[in-house]
């Protein structure tokens, strides 16, 4: 439900936590989820707020914002990552720790959901201004992380460099030797092979999915990509691998088209040259990043920003399917057109889901101290994701819904379990 509006003809949500209740909302109705428990899930369990004082380069002292959500715990410790951005808040942190709830149910992890972030903007911060911010912040947060308890990882603007600089910090804390309290560490470190590309590598499988439902051959359908970021450059190349003419991509330096398919392995060495941009890539004819969303493909994967397809850019939008690899990237007021135009969606809380599974399976390795070959991690993905898409393509289907409410309905019924089996006090 829209929670505010501008005009009579304009409602929007100003709030990105209030996106997430207006989607759980009418999840909640079509499955018939019980008041007490929908009113458990609206509320976080626990949010912390924590201030972080760093000595700059300069020899100045600044403050930054640090913040931790953990939205549920019912189904498992919480998961989910630690983002560094400047647009970091409360509510956001808050909407995507709820999401990473839902996203774990769906892969069908035994683990609740969480999320954390520093208002910053690393670009501008030095190797050891980041290092100290990251260390400082994981000191003020070594009572809610834990192996089991709460279990950070990448996200946006952080790595597995921020994650061994976490472990670090928390081994010191902690005296002792901790791996499993983040994922995303780099390989080496207790990091997982596959970990990497896990997101893009499951945005590949989601596709190659939704494509068999909609009896398309993957080797004769047109892409855009959104994103050149670890999300959008591995799905672009895993896509493209699987025949997949990709003709649009972008990242936020310069956005390209290329009808004839763009050489994606040029591109990846050209951003990997260029400081991870492709501004300079002469591979495709320079268009405005929207017009990439409107791109006349068959497949659109926005792996970029949030709310990037608005109601505006869904009329115009022409691909039969959208794999949302980024966290948000359509907004509830353009649900309602996509799903007007028959555009099938496949949820973030699903497409996405490949990076927490990998993560979970270097949290399992880094609990039993044994590694897995890159097959094995990879075998092991793709089964969870294809099945993890069955089981909600089948609830959409039982509800007559969209795949974006058969995937909250699939996390409910997980949640709602847990909850009325664990009992309250
Ligand atoms: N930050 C990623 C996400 O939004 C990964 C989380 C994780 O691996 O815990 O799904």
């Amino acid at each position: 439900m829209p929670t505010k509006t501008k005009d009579a003809t304009e409602p929007i949500h100003d709030s990105m936590f209030d996106a997430v209740l207006a989607r759980l909302d009418v999840a909640a109705k079509i499955y018939g989820l019980s008041d007490e428990v929908a009113n458990i899930l609206r509320n976080p369990q626990k949010q912390v707020k924590v201030s972080l004082p760093i000595m700059m380069d300069n020899g100045k002292v600044t403050v930054f914002e640090g913040f931790r959500t953990i939205h549920s715990t019912v189904l498992g410790p919480s998961k989910g990552g630690i983002r560094y951005a400047m647009d970091v808040c409360d509510d956001e942190v808050k909407a995507l720790s709820a999401w990473m709830t839902f996203k774990c149910a769906v892969a069908n992890l035994p683990y609740g959901g969480a999320k954390g972030g520093i208002k910053c903007d690393p670009r501008t911060l030095s190797l050891g201004e980041l290092e100290r911010l990251t260390k400082a912040y994981t000191v003020s947060m070594a009572d809610v992380f834990g192996a089991n308890r709460d279990i950070p990882a990448p996200d946006m603007g952080t790595g597995g460099r921020e994650m061994a600089w976490l472990v670090d910090a928390y081994n010191k804390v902690h005296r002792g030797d901790f791996p499993g309290v983040t994922t995303g560490k780099p390989v080496g470190l207790g990091g997982s092979l596959g970990r990497d590309a896990a997101t893009g590598r499951g945005v590949m499988v989601a596709t190659l999915a939704a494509l068999k439902k909609l009896n398309l051959d993957s080797k004769k359908v047109t892409a855009a990509v959104q994103g050149f970021g670890n999300v959008g450059s591995h799905a672009a190349r895993l896509l493209n691998e699987q025949g997949v003419k990709i003709c649009a991509i972008g990242d936020h330096t310069v956005t390209l088209w290329n009808e004839n398919g763009i050489d994606i392995k040029a591109a990846l060495a050209f951003a990997k040259a260029n400081g991870n941009m492709l501004k300079g890539f002469t591979g495709g004819v320079e268009i405005k990043s929207a017009e990439l969303l409107t791109a006349n493909v068959d497949v659109l994967v926005p792996a970029a920003l949030q709310n990037v397809i608005t109601e505006e850019i869904a009329i115009n939008i022409k691909a039969k399917l959208i794999i949302e690899g980024a966290n948000g990237p359509t907004t509830p007021e353009a649900d309602a057109i996509l799903q007007e135009k028959n555009v099938i969606v496949v949820p973030d809380i699903l497409a996405n889901g490949g990076g927490v599974t990998v993560s979970y399976f270097e949290w399992v390795q880094n609990q039993y101290g044994h590694y897995w070959t890159e097959d094995e991690v990879n075998t092991k993905h793709d089964a969870s994701m294809n099945a993890a898409f069955d089981n909600v393509w089948n609830n959409a289907e039982q509800y007559k819904t969209t795949m974006r409410l058969g995937a909250y309905i699939t996390a409910l019924k997980k949640v709602e379990f847990g909850i009325k089996a664990k009992g309250t006090y």
